[in-house]
């Protein structure tokens, strides 16, 4: 062999053995030594057995390019995550679209890590040519070969001992691990987010009409006494404060229940919280406009794992990639879902249904907003331990955790202005529904903090919610209007969210219930169905309206 045959050779083997020398290294504070044993084994037999299937050195090394760039790519995430590629990397790919990867591949990181992997990609591909035509397995080669073959054998039986440890070193082996990510992973994850975990069945559901567009913004968190609105002293809601006839204010909205994981599936349904069960829903509204002819849009700064769960499969779903969400949320801004929720207004010619899921109020508050929406107070000193330190009476914080409450409300009105004003651009009929999942108690003004509790609290259940309308829908549909605002004073709650938004984009199905809905001349206000606290049905006639 040539001497620079030979350079050539070393200089591919350090590219390939660099992303499993990583893999190595991050193993050894946490991992057992079984399994970096393990992870060593499968490289070389990985090695061994494409040696023995491509026999000379160029194939071989052609067919380790696209395995080394997985094997790169598997590393480098592991490294700088600290744990290797899994579910939540395939949920969040799964639901990237192709606009975002795009988006991400030209501005800011994405180029320069492109820029990188192609240049690595060209370094080995060059070097490959330069690297020795001959077979693999000379006389000599095969000599090694077998002494290794036989040193491997202890090795083996050393971490076939446990075979967890055993598991886990092959799948830490980049290229093992990489293939397991996107034969296993990726298409679980994608099964996932088309909610094959949901049975449907279809709602039959049909619609005449032309173009209109219809959005729902589900809240977070909101607390109806914290909105200027409805006559907070605090300024929250300047825009909404000034809102003008073209909106119908509910004065007594009522979340179905004081957890998302109860409240959400309720608002997408349609179902009473005592039926709500995974084995009782059908489909959701976004399937119910589907059939009746609506293009479909999910626009999601929650977990999204929230959507899926109730089978929320949307021609088009958007969960920006946020990998500093930590178990109060996720940390991106709601604003990161503009740019798209305008594409959607944007695709003029179908009738459009766009939903939008916020992350709005949720807990830890002075993290929803940026800092120009730092009215109210100051966040300094805030942390996420502050609702621990509420409880135990300390009042500068607790006062500190209102204002920075009051500020993410400040935030959504702002939000919910450029969903609006979006909104007014078109010249077709259009609404836009507003109703968060639940409200939230705040120690300070209400003695109790946050949400979720499993008994009731008055502001954990009382919401604040709107439905807006253009001109153009109001002369298509007076009646609906007429019937909105008739119905404005009633109670109102989560499971009539869903009838309702259907009514407003005229779909009728086999099983609609006109007394559901709160855009109906029919409609019946539910002041009977239970109410869910913290997962326990509670009475709403009794807790609602105490005997006087
Ligand atoms: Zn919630």
């Amino acid at each position: 062999m040539r001497r620079s045959e030979r350079y050539c050779l070393y200089a591919l083997g350090a590219m390939y053995a660099g992303p499993i020398v990583a893999m190595v290294v991050w193993a050894w504070a946490a991992q057992a030594p079984r399994s970096i044993v393990a992870l060593l084994l499968t490289a070389v037999l990985v090695a061994a057995v494409l040696a023995a299937a491509t026999r000379t050195w160029r194939p071989f090394l052609l067919v380790q390019l696209p395995l080394s760039l997985l094997a790169l790519g598997y590393a480098a995430y592991t490294v700088k995550f600290g744990l290797p590629p899994g579910h939540t990397l395939a949920g969040i790919l799964v639901r990237t679209s192709w606009e975002e990867v795009r988006g991400f591949i030209t501005l800011g990181p994405g180029k320069w890590l492109l820029v990188s992997l192609l240049s690595w990609a060209a370094c080995y591909l060059a070097l490959t040519l330069h690297a020795p035509k001959r077979p693999i397995f000379g006389d000599r080669a095969n000599r090694w070969c077998r002494a290794l073959i036989l040193a491997l054998v202890p090795v083996s039986a050393y971490t076939m001992l446990n075979p967890v440890q055993l598991i886990d070193g092959i799948s830490f082996n980049p290229t093992v691990g990489s293939v397991m990510f996107l034969a296993g992973d990726i298409p679980r994850a994608r099964a996932e987010s088309r909610g094959s975990r949901v049975h449907k069945i279809p709602y039959q559901a049909r619609r005449t009409g032309g173009e209109e567009v219809h959005i729902l913004v589900v809240g977070e968190s909101v607390r109806r006494a914290s909105w200027s609105a409805y006559g907070y002293a605090r300024t929250t809601t300047p825009f909404l404060n000034t809102f003008g006839d073209q909106v119908v204010f509910l004065q007594d909205a009522v979340a179905d229940a004081n957890l998302t994981e109860w409240a959400f599936p309720i608002l997408l349904t349609g179902i009473a919280p005592q039926d709500l069960a995974t084995s009782n829903v059908r489909g959701n509204l976004l399937d119910l406009a589907k059939e009746a002819g609506y293009r479909t849009a999910w626009l999601v700064n929650q977990d999204v794992e929230i959507s899926t769960a109730v089978g929320i499969d949307a021609d088009r779903l958007v969960s920006p990639l946020d990998f500093e969400a930590n178990i109060n949320g996720r940390h991106t801004l709601d604003e990161a879902l503009l740019p798209a929720f305008r594409e959607e207004l944007a695709r003029a010619g179908t009738a459009r249904f766009v939903g939008v899921h916020m992350m709005g109020s949720h807990w830890e508050y002075y993290r929803r907003y940026p800092p120009k929406f730092q009215r109210f107070g100051s966040a300094q000193g805030l942390g996420a331990l502050s609702m621990v330190s509420v409880l135990l009476d300390d009042k500068n914080t607790a006062s500190a955790v209102v204002d920075s409450y009051d500020n993410t409300i400040l935030y959504t009105d702002w939000f919910l202005q450029q969903l609006i004003e979006q909104a007014r651009l078109l010249s077709v009929p259009a609404t836009l529904t507003f109703f968060p999942d639940h409200g939230e108690d705040l120690q300070l003004l209400d003695g109790e903090t946050g949400h979720g509790q499993p008994k009731y609290t008055q502001h954990a259940f009382e919401i604040p919610a709107f439905v807006w309308y253009n001109e153009a829908f109001r002369k298509a549909h007076p009646g609906i209007v007429a019937a909105l605002t008739r119905n404005s004073s009633k109670e109102i709650r989560s499971h009539d969210v869903f009838y309702t938004m259907a009514e407003l984009m005229g779909i009728e199905w086999p099983g609609r219930a006109a007394s559901k809905s709160f855009a109906s001349d029919r409609f019946v206000p539910d002041t009977v169905d239970p109410l869910v606290a913290g997962g326990i049905l509670i009475s709403a006639i009794s807790e609602r309206k105490p005997a006087m």
